[in-house]
C-alpha cells in the first residue's frame, strides 16, 4: 500500500483527484451494491435499491464479469471517476468506499484496504453476496416488488435488522 509523506495511507495523503488509477481501483471494497438494480420515484426522484442484481455480476465473487467494457455491455453501468461524484455520491451505497472518501468520512474497519483482508467485506455481511438474484431471473415489471433497504446500512445496522 501507497504511503504520503506523513506515512499516512494514500487515501488520507492524497485529494481522490490526485490518485494513480491502481490506487483508484484499490478503493472499491467489492461490495457490489452499486450492481443492484436502483429504481427511481418518478414524482420525488428518490432512488430505492432492489435486491435484483445486473446480468454481468457473479453472485459468490461479486465482481464483474466483464469489467473492462462494462459500460459498453450495460450502457447504465456508472463509471465511478472523481469527476463523476459529485453528480452520483448521494445515491451511491452509504458504505461505498468513494463516497465516504468524497464525504470526509473515514474507510469502515470491514474495507479490504483497513483489513487487509479481502474477503472482509463479505464476512462482516456488507457485500451483497447470497443476497441477490440476477434480473435475468425474473421478468423486469417484478422488480418494483423487490426493493429492499440493507445495500444502505453498515454492519451495526445489519446486526440489529438481525440480517
Ligand atoms: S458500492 Fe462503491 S465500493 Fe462497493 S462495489 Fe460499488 S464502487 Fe465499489
Ligand atoms: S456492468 Fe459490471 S460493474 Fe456495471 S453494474 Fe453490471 S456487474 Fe456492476
Amino acid at each position: 500500500m501507497s504511503k504520503g509523506a506523513g506515512n499516512e495511507p494514500f487515501w488520507q495523503s492524497k485529494s481522490l483527484d490526485a490518485l494513480l488509477q491502481d490506487e483508484w481501483e484499490s478503493l472499491c471494497d467489492g461490495c457490489a451494491r452499486c450492481c443492484l438494480i436502483k429504481l427511481e420515484d418518478e414524482d420525488t426522484t428518490e432512488t430505492f435499491f432492489t435486491d435484483v442484481a445486473c446480468h454481468l455480476l457473479d453472485n459468490q465473487s461479486c465482481r464483474c464479469g466483464d469489467y473492462g467494457n462494462r459500460t459498453t455491455r450495460v450502457p447504465t453501468c456508472v463509471n465511478v471517476t472523481p469527476d463523476a461524484l459529485p453528480k452520483i455520491a448521494h445515491w451511491m451505497p452509504p458504505t461505498c468506499a468513494y463516497r465516504l472518501l468524497w464525504e470526509g468520512q473515514e474507510l469502515r474497519w470491514w474495507h479490504p484496504l483497513i483489513s487487509g483482508d479481502p474477503n472482509s467485506v463479505h464476512s462482516a455481511g456488507i457485500s451483497v453476496r447470497g443476497r441477490i438474484i440476477s434480473e435475468l431471473s425474473i421478468p423486469e415489471e417484478e422488480q418494483d416488488d423487490r426493493i429492499v433497504d440493507w445495500p444502505l446500512w453498515d454492519v451495526e445496522d445489519l446486526s440489529k435488522s438481525g440480517d
